[in-house]
């Protein structure tokens, strides 16, 4: 009697063992970010295939397989190009460098106008020599185009920033 109850509770925990009901959500936990679930169904984000969610070997074997590699490098070339044109627009900028060019120029003119400062300063010798010698990308435009570049659009600007966790 002692015996048959073991066996049951031995191939009863055997059973949970083989997974046969993990979701394809909690594969996706287990596999990170290169596999989404949609519909109970897993899918590699980079190929764009459904993947047998039950065999992790099936999942191992895809990320490993040759098809999988080309298409995940091409999808994070893609993801990045996506990006920069994202930012391209909203700052009307394509580098990075560029990016935080603009934000400096920006809370450059925000400084200025908050400390009451005229725009003119930032033309002034003792004032260029030190923003170019201390401050990473501080090439300050004149100041008639710190007027038209650099004022409407701080606060926009800044918020963009922030969304696109670009601070
Ligand atoms: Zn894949």
């Amino acid at each position: 009697m002692e015996k048959s109850v073991k066996k049951s509770a031995f191939s009863g925990r055997k059973r949970n063992k083989t997974a046969l009901y993990i979701t394809a959500q909690q594969r996706c936990e287990q596999f990170g970010p290169q596999l989404h679930e949609d519909g109970g169904k897993l899918f590699c984000s980079a190929c764009n295939v459904v993947l047998d969610h039950i065999r992790k070997s099936t999942i191992t074997d895809h990320l490993r397989s040759k098809t999988h590699m080309k298409r995940l490098a091409e999808f994070s070339e893609e993801c990045v190009r996506k990006k920069q044109k994202t930012l391209t627009t909203s700052l009307q900028c394509n580098t990075v460098a560029q990016v935080e060019k603009i934000s400096v120029v920006q809370d450059f003119v925000k400084m200025c106008l908050e400390a009451g400062i005229p725009l003119e300063k930032a033309n002034h010798p003792s004032v260029c020599t030190f923003l170019l010698a201390h401050v990473k990308n501080s090439d300050i435009p004149p100041s008639d185009q710190l007027r038209k570049v650099g004022l409407p659009d701080v606060h926009k600007a800044k918020q963009i920033c922030v969304n696109q966790k670009f601070v």
